[in-house]
C-alpha cells in the first residue's frame, strides 16, 4: 500500500487494523475498557467506537504490536471471528488512543427499526463476484454510500454517488435513490460497516434487490488493485487516502481550479471548516486555503476585525 502524503520509506514496520463486528455487547463500557488496555499494552493508537451493537476500529502500531493486540483480542469467543484488514502505514496516522462508547458504531441515527443489522442486512458480495459482475457487464449499479467529499478522490465506474455530507444524511438522498428501487444495487463504503446499516436502511425503504460490498472498498482495491474502483481511497486518518497499486488515474479535482490532486483542506474560515480536495497552487503561502470567495472574505474582514 502507499498513501498519496508520504513516501513508504523509514519508521520500520507499520501496520494499520481496520475491523468492526456488529455484535451485540450487553456492557460496552466493560468492553470499551479491555480494548484500551489492551491497545495501551501493544503501543497502538488510533479510534474505537463501542456500542451495544458492536464495536468499531482503526489502529495503529508497529506490525509486531498489532499482530499481538488482535491474537490477545481475538481470545474472546464474541470477537474470534472478526475480519480484519492491514494495511502498510509509517506509524503516524493518529495522534493519540481514542477509545469512546457511543449509541451507534457509525452515526446514522436511524432507528432500530429503520435499520439494525443484528436482525436484517442486504445480501453480502465478495469482491470477487462482484469482480464478475463487472467482466460479465451485468445490469447492475453501485450506490456508494460514502461521504461527498470521500467520493471525490476515488470511486466505482458509474457508480452513484447519494451526495451526502455525512452518513445521518441518507434519509435526504431518498429522492435521488427512488428510481433505483426496481434494479440490483450493491452498496460500497470503506470497509464494510456503513453499508450494514445503509443496506438494511435501504431494504427498509422497498428495494427489491440489494447486496454490500463485503468488506467494502478496501477488499476490493486490496484484491484488484487499479481495477473498477478509480483514483484512491480517502481514509479518516492523517494519511488522507490510501492505494494498493496497480495502474491507476488521479481522477480527484481541485475544488477551486479543477486541477487534478488527491489533496485535502479543511476551509480556512473557521465558521465553514469544508472539507475538500486544494491542490498545492491554490493554498495560500502557509498552507490556508478557503472554500469560496465568500470565505476568504470573512477571512480578510476577520483579519482586519483582529488588526483594528
Ligand atoms: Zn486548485
Ligand atoms: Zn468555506
Amino acid at each position: 500500500m502507499t498513501t498519496s502524503t508520504h513516501s513508504d520509506t523509514a519508521h520500520g514496520a507499520h501496520q494499520a487494523l481496520l475491523f468492526y463486528m456488529y455484535v451485540m455487547l450487553s456492557e460496552p463500557e466493560k468492553v470499551a475498557a479491555h480494548v484500551r488496555l489492551l491497545a495501551e499494552k501493544h503501543r497502538l493508537l488510533g479510534r474505537v467506537i463501542i456500542a451495544h451493537e458492536g464495536i468499531n476500529a482503526t489502529l495503529e502500531g508497529a506490525l509486531k504490536d498489532t499482530e499481538e493486540f488482535l491474537a490477545d483480542f481475538m481470545v474472546d469467543d464474541l470477537f474470534a471471528a472478526v475480519q480484519v484488514k492491514r494495511s502498510k502505514s509509517r506509524g503516524d496516522s493518529f495522534p493519540k488512543l481514542s477509545v469512546k462508547v457511543r449509541d451507534e458504531i457509525v452515526g446514522t441515527g436511524f432507528t432500530r427499526e429503520e435499520a439494525d443489522p443484528l436482525r436484517r442486512t442486504a445480501t453480502y458480495i465478495s469482491p470477487e463476484v462482484l469482480r464478475s459482475w463487472y467482466a460479465e457487464e451485468r445490469d447492475f449499479v453501485v450506490v456508494d454510500m460514502r461521504n461527498n467529499y470521500e467520493f471525490a478522490s476515488g470511486h466505482f465506474a458509474n457508480a452513484v454517488e447519494p451526495g451526502i455530507s455525512a452518513s445521518r444524511h441518507l434519509p435526504l438522498a431518498m429522492e435521488k435513490l427512488e428510481p433505483l428501487k426496481q434494479k440490483t444495487v450493491v452498496t460500497v463504503c470503506t470497509g464494510g460497516i456503513r453499508c450494514e446499516k445503509m443496506s438494511a436502511y435501504l431494504l427498509n425503504k422497498g428495494f427489491s434487490d440489494v447486496y454490500q460490498l463485503e468488506g467494502g472498498i478496501h477488499s476490493y482495491m486490496e484484491k484488484y488493485p487499479g481495477k473498477d474502483f478509480q483514483g484512491t481511497l480517502y481514509t479518516f486518518d492523517q494519511r488522507q487516502t490510501m492505494h494498493f497499486g496497480g495502474k491507476r488515474e488521479v481522477i480527484g479535482q481541485c475544488h477551486l481550479c479543477t486541477e487534478k490532486t488527491e489533496s485535502y483542506a479543511d476551509c480556512g474560515n473557521d465558521t465553514c471548516h469544508l472539507h475538500f480536495l486544494a491542490c498545492e497552487k491554490c493554498r495560500d503561502p502557509q498552507g490556508n486555503v478557503y472554500c469560496s470567495h465568500a470565505c476568504t472574505q470573512f477571512a480578510i474582514d476577520a483579519s482586519k476585525f483582529i488588526d483594528a
